[in-house]
């Protein structure tokens, strides 16, 4: 599932072939939003700009119309030269804006909505997310508040996973982060420190940065089960945790 360094990633290179370039036209193949008119509503306005929070992806056009979108686990945004050959089929693309030089095309968005900016304020689960884990400045309080208002029995890798208490994190940068802060994910929250909890942030969300400029570091637990941990040897367990079943991996020598 794309995690929020993806989102953030692909709103900047969707932003830079979008954003004040003439859009010659918006599609929508996909047979689900062939009433929806969004060409004719959105002909002749230009994108403003491009932003993600958490995996949530907007896109702005001019006279206050944002076109919203979450991908999901399967979702996947492209931006491509025009005449380059799209990396998925065209029969599942559900967008498609073109200008002169480029194409960007969603590809099985299950969330693809046009909503006004007001909106996008005011949309109870948009409202709901919790503070941005790659916003310039990470809001540690609003986290720690939210983490506290949550239910205190629940597992810190799988309190980490919902976006009402930090929006952006997936199931690998929160595997990573629990790892390198020395965190059992199955450990409670009633038994996580307020600064326990700030170190597990503090060390995923460097590594979402250094990924959304494309630099991919080593993978110490996620995905590596039964191998040897990097770090004392250990073989890497994994398990489904929370009402999601969202399989997690751990060192139970390093993080315990
Ligand atoms: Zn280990």
């Amino acid at each position: 599932m794309p995690e929020g360094d993806t989102i953030l990633s692909a709103a900047r290179r969707m932003g830079a072939a979008l954003v004040g370039k003439p859009i010659v036209a918006i599609e929508t193949p996909h047979p689900r939003h062939a009433l929806d008119r969004w060409p004719e509503r959105l002909d002749g306005r230009a994108v403003r700009a491009v932003e993600s929070r958490g995996k949530h992806l907007f896109i702005r056009f001019d006279g206050d119309l944002t076109l919203h979108s979450h991908l999901r686990m399967t979702g996947q945004w492209g931006v491509y030269r025009r005449g380059q050959r799209w990396r998925r089929s065209p029969r599942r693309a559900w967008l498609v804006i073109r200008t002169d030089e480029h194409e960007v095309v969603e590809f099985d968005g299950p969330v693809l909505e046009l909503m006004t900016d007001a909106r996008t304020r005011f949309d109870r689960r948009l409202a709901a997310l919790g503070p941005d884990v790659l916003a310039a400045d990470f809001d540690e309080r609003r986290f720690l508040g939210r983490l506290r208002a949550d239910d205190q029995s629940r597992g810190i890798g799988d309190a980490l996973l919902d976006q009402r208490n930090v929006a952006g994190v997936g199931n690998m940068w929160k595997a990573e982060g629990c790892f390198k802060a020395g965190i059992d994910p199955w450990r409670r929250l009633r038994d996580v420190s307020d600064a326990e909890a700030l170190a597990v942030v503090g060390e995923l969300r460097p590594l979402m940065l250094k990924s959304v400029e494309g630099r991919h570091g080593t993978r110490w637990v996620y995905d590596r089960a039964g191998l040897p941990c990097r770090r004392c040897q250990t073989p890497i367990r994994a398990r489904g945790q929370g009402d999601d079943n969202r399989t997690t991996y751990w060192c139970p020598a390093c993080q315990a």
